[in-house]
């Protein structure tokens, strides 16, 4: 098609063409990519666990008694007991009474906000929330609204406009710039507008408030953020998301959502797999210690030869670049010094803010961190 072929040569032209680049051996945040030995600084394997021994044992040893495929829908006859047992162990974890898995983040997201919403309802969401929970908004029946990255005072003004129940839907942990959204202030306005309020924490769940997330690490209660979001496929280093809240939302969900209903459910394995990464998780403390000091680490050399850090307090500690182009020489410099972080562009950040997105796991050294940095210093000043 004629206009695929010139969409495609427009990317070309802006500096904006993306393709995915094959990681061909790892262990840890040692990779081998495009023939070429490097230490990975871009994934969200926060805590380590993607390639941990006791949960890849758990996988196999699932695999051979329960199969690799759970065979239908949970609805049908694919609902086994591991996820059972899996989604009251996620419970647990953050605190609520039921949790329900869904097969990935995006579809959790997709499947919530639409289940929630009736026409004539606003759906109020932060301007920089992630792709999944604006496409939730935008095709459900609600109406869309998105409110300035963070700011109440501008989402309390644009709710006391609107009217007919509203939904308030925010990231946690705003996964391209790593800060967090003011969760105590955005509970209190939702209480006061009776608006229902919808968190995802797929960057915060393991990582923050001792692995419960960030509603935890904020001291609120399930009953002030009532509809939580976690997914599996970051800390816990397997695959997946759920939703956690009372009773009622939960069965509720498995009546409405259709990314629940209508998909296959995921591999009994996988559920087994992700048990055990979450085990792992609770018991080595070890590894959100040795996170945050690492996050201190960066931080403090970053500012010390001038970088520009974004204010973040999580493993995402993005710099800021700007243009397009000087973000990929960037990133292209820093992997021929054997350091992996994959520019990040528009559309996934707002025009002239490509960055770098540096992201910092539990099973980084403090001396890798430091070799980064200085990275990081020489092929910064190279491009000026
Ligand atoms: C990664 C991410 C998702 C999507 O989760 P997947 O399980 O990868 O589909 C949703 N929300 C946020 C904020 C994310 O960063």
């Amino acid at each position: 098609m004629q206009r695929w072929e010139q969409a495609l040569a427009e990317r070309h032209a802006r500096g904006l063409y993306r393709q995915p680049r094959a990681l061909e051996q790892r262990q840890g945040v040692n990779a081998r990519l495009e023939g070429r030995d490097c230490l990975v600084f871009c994934s969200n394997d926060y805590l380590g666990l993607a390639d941990h021994p006791e949960v890849a044992a758990a996988l196999a040893r699932a695999a051979t008694t329960q199969g690799t495929g759970s065979g239908a829908a949970h609805l049908i006859s694919g609902h086994h007991p591991e996820h059972d047992a899996l989604e009251r162990e996620l419970a647990e974890a953050v605190g609520r009474p039921r949790a329900l898995l869904f097969s990935t983040g995006y579809m959790a997201n997709m499947g919530v906000i639409n289940a929630l919403t009736e026409p004539g309802d606003v759906i109020f969401e932060d301007a920089l929330n992630h792709a999944s929970l604006l496409d939730g908004g935008w095709l459900s029946r609600g109406r869309m609204q998105r409110y300035a990255h963070g700011d109440v005072a501008a989402l309390d003004a644009a709710m006391a406009e609107a009217s007919g129940p509203a939904l308030i839907v925010t990231d946690a942990v705003f996964s391209m710039d790593g800060d967090l959204a003011p969760l105590a202030a955005l509970s209190e306005l939702s209480a006061r507008r009776q608006a229902l309020l919808v968190v995802d924490d797929a960057h915060g769940f393991g990582v923050l408030g001792d692995g419960a997330g960030t509603v935890a690490h904020f001291g609120l209660s399930a009953a002030e953020v009532p509809v939580y979001i976690g997914t599996l496929g970051k800390a816990l280093g397997t695959f997946g998301a759920f939703v956690a809240g009372s009773e009622t939302l939960i069965d509720y969900l498995v009546q409405r959502a259709r990314t629940y209903i209508y998909t296959t459910a995921p591999p009994p394995a996988l559920a087994a797999a992700t048990r055990s990464a979450l085990a792992v998780a609770r018991r080595e403390t070890w590894r959100r210690a040795h996170l945050a000091e690492l996050v201190a680490r960066f931080r403090t050399g970053a500012e010390r030869l001038g970088l520009p850090l974004m204010a973040s307090a999580t493993p995402i500690q993005p710099l800021l670049v700007g243009d397009a182009a000087r973000a990929m020489t960037l990133g292209a410099r820093l992997l021929e010094a054997g350091y992996w972080v994959t520019p990040i562009r528009p559309p996934t950040v707002p025009a002239g803010t490509a960055r770098l997105r540096i992201t910092l796991c539990a099973t980084h050294t403090p001396a890798q961190v430091d070799g980064l940095l200085e990275a990081l210093s020489r092929c910064w000043d190279e491009g000026e």
